[in-house]
């Protein structure tokens, strides 16, 4: 049976993504030999990360004096990452969910971190408008997409200081304006790659201004001095993550995402919103094009089980919702083509008929 695969992350990638990784471990570059087994500073290895920078560059339209790093750790060192580089004097935070409130927590160990608004008092249903960002912040961070909570911010916030961003779950789902952002992270296992790597692309000039000692592995300047390369990168997921954006590219770019994804989530909230078995949590106006999150409407919760094990029957992966939201969860990232949402939206059609 064909599987829908709406899982949150570890998910979805391109299949030409996997098909060409699938080829490059067995043999990579016609060099009879596996892309795992291989030197990352051999001339193979080194074209490719050369060209997974150009194609990040190019696909997000990144001005001059921006640098492009392929890290491990995942994003989850970025929230220590972040502050230990660029907090000196006091950083902003706006509290948006669960990973949200991660980065906060990390960067309160380096100095003042202001929490200038939270949704938490609504289980970050919402994306807090009304705020004010002090001018003297080094940075103010974001979260653009709330994975668990399906929230997302539709437009960079407006803000006199530099944006640092969490862009795991959305990064390359739409355009972005880099000139706004001193710093933009995403692990990998969303939208970009198999789990193992973190992309950031940093604006040079926000760095080398904290008096701390920052240790090699954790220092941005040493990556960007060393291309990638100050220790051996996560090899495979870098080039997993070159073949996605070789496909995010054929597919149109981020613009060509964006109107897909934005399609396929109007057809999916559509349907949400007018079946009468089925609600949204989030609000409305800050809805996610990435996680879609919806539960039994009221009355109907004892359907709940029901409802996953027949979407389960049909080949539906994934949808079962963050136990802090509950419900349902459907993660239709760049890679998740428009027939899956389909056969969701059919699947809640068909299951409204029988009850
Ligand atoms: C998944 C996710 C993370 C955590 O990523 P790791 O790579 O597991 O550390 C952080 N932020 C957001 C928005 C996420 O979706």
């Amino acid at each position: 049976m064909q599987k829908h695969n709406f899982s949150a992350g570890p998910s979805i990638l391109p299949r030409e993504a996997i098909e060409a990784t699938a080829q490059a471990v067995l043999n990579f570059n016609n060099s009879g030999l596996s892309v795992m087994e291989v030197s990352h500073r051999g001339k193979d290895f080194d074209a490719v990360m050369h060209e997974a920078r150009i194609l990040v560059k190019e696909l997000l339209s990144v001005p001059e004096g921006y640098s492009v790093l392929f890290l491990g750790g995942g994003a989850s060192l970025q929230f220590c990452m972040v502050p230990f580089n660029l907090l000196e004097r006091k950083a902003a935070y706006l509290n948006t969910g669960t990973w949200a409130s991660k980065a906060l927590k990390e960067a309160r160990a380096f100095g003042e971190a202001l929490e200038v608004a939270s949704s938490k008092d609504a289980n970050f249903s919402y994306i807090p408008k009304n705020y004010t960002v002090p001018a003297d912040v080094d940075y103010f961070h974001i979260t653009t997409n709330n994975t668990i909570f399906g929230t997302e911010l539709a437009d960079d916030p407006k803000a006199d200081v530099m944006l640092v961003a969490d862009m795991s779950s959305d990064i390359f789902s739409r355009p972005v304006d880099v000139s706004r952002y001193g710093l933009i992270y995403a692990g990998a296992q969303k939208n970009l790659s198999c789990a193992g790597v973190t992309l950031v692309i940093v604006k040079d000039d926000m760095l080398g201004k904290v008096s701390r000692h920052i240790p090699s592995m954790l220092n941005y300047k040493i990556h960007i001095e060393n291309d990638s390369m100050y220790n051996t990168p996560p090899v495979l997921p870098v080039y997993t993550a070159l073949q996605t954006l070789k496909w995010i590219k054929s597919k149109g770019g981020v613009a060509g995402m964006q109107q897909r994804n934005r399609e396929k989530a109007a057809i999916l909230y559509r349907e949400i919103d007018r079946n009468r078995l089925f609600k949204g949590t989030a609000a409305v106006e800050d809805r996610s094009l990435m996680n879609v999150c919806f539960v039994m409407a009221d009355g109907c919760q004892e359907l709940e089980k029901d409802f996953l094990e027949f979407a389960q029957s049909l080949g539906m992966v994934g949808i079962k919702g963050h136990r802090s939201v509950g419900g349902f969860r459907a993660s239709i990232y760049n890679a998740m083509p428009l027939e899956s949402v389909q056969a969701l939206v059919n699947a809640m059609k068909e299951f409204e008929a029988k009850h």
